[in-house]
């Protein structure tokens, strides 16, 4: 596979992040899903902001179809018109009249996924500054059966509840976060997968491992593991599949059906000592904590205000939510300065 790995990295010293490229090595976790959502990563934010609108249009659609008209309703009416803070260079804030909080909702779900970083990420610094562990991202896999979304979502908890029960694995980690993602294959059979950044307090042999998760599953050896270098980009990637569980432009009516089924169930959550730890944390100025992105660092930002990035004066700028699209690319695509109230 030719397709080059992008890393995030974090520089603790200052804070600062940049992205870096580097090149795959054997070791490399190629998971195809990972590789596409990296590529997810490469595209510019008028290529996102207009993906999210035809997510929305078709599960608007596919709520119409199926008599559900309060959330046919509440989608159409989510981030349908926006209040932009910008500089013309830079979007500081972006205030929507109505957020619908349906759980695929994209841009809802980008908030939701937005929240559990900033809520723990701090946590995970401290904890790891701490405790003296490194974290890993572990995905466990389960073999396929027929079965709905809801039993495949248990049998793969049950297994993991399972293997953190074993000595091997006590001995090796100290707990972290799961999340679950599911995609589903054309024969229709459900694949979930648990994502899970492991705390681990020592090295073991991967092969050890494989045997654990198949006495844990009885069937599946099958999982992934890889180091994460930056903390923040390692949970940026997890809660991803917290916000999209799956393919949602692929998703039918009866997906959705099944879906809206699910109304309860967990898809994120903390394990082990990690989970206790949180249970106490207060974040002190000695923790990092990071937060990873520039709307919720401006959440006191009004019109007037300087620009977080180059100090110009903010303006509010009215707009559709269909019209960001086209507003992010003029502002991806514009030397300094030059979008201005006019271009409204
Ligand atoms: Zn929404
Ligand atoms: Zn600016």
């Amino acid at each position: 596979m030719s397709q080059p790995t992008l890393s995030t990295s974090l520089s603790l010293a200052d804070g600062s992040r940049r992205l870096s490229q580097s090149s795959p090595s054997l070791h490399t976790y190629l998971d195809k899903r990972v590789i596409k959502s990296q590529r997810e990563t490469k595209r510019t934010r008028s290529q996102r902001a207009r993906e999210r609108l035809q997510t929305k249009e078709h599960l608007t659609r596919l709520a119409v179809g199926l008599y559900e008209v309060e959330l046919a309703d509440k989608l159409e009416r989510c981030h349908s018109r926006l209040s932009v803070l910008t500089c013309g260079r830079h979007i500081a804030r972006i205030i929507p009249n109505f957020t619908c909080e349906f759980r695929l909702c994209p841009d809802c779900s980008r908030r939701r996924s937005r929240k559990l970083q900033n809520k723990y990420l701090p946590a995970m610094s401290a904890f790891m500054l701490h405790r003296r562990v490194t974290p890993v991202h572990l995905v466990l896999t389960q073999t396929h059966r027929k079965e709905n979304r809801k039993q495949s979502a248990k049998r793969i908890k049950d297994s993991f509840t399972k293997l953190q029960r074993r000595g091997f694995w006590k001995e090796h980690f100290k707990g972290g976060t799961w999340s679950l993602e599911f995609t589903k294959d054309r024969n229709g059979l459900h694949h979930t997968h648990l994502h899970i950044i492991g705390f681990r307090r020592r090295f073991f042999d991967i092969e050890l491992l494989r045997g654990e998760w198949l006495a844990a599953t009885g069937d599946s050896h099958v999982l992934n593991l890889k180091p994460i270098k930056d903390i923040a980009a390692g949970l940026q990637e997890v809660v991803k599949y917290v916000s999209k569980p799956l393919d949602i432009r692929r998703f039918g009516a009866e997906d959705l059906k099944e879906f809206l089924g699910l109304k309860n169930m967990r898809m994120f959550g903390t394990f082990g000592e990690f989970r206790d730890f949180c249970k106490d944390f207060e974040p002190s100025d000695n923790d990092g904590d990071e937060v990873t992105d520039l709307e919720s660092l401006n959440r006191d930002l009004v019109e007037g205000c300087a620009c977080p990035k180059c100090n110009e004066p903010l303006f509010d700028l009215r707009m559709s939510g269909k019209e960001l699209p086209q507003f992010y690319e003029q502002v991806e695509s514009s030397p300094p300065g030059e979008v201005r109230k006019s271009s409204h």
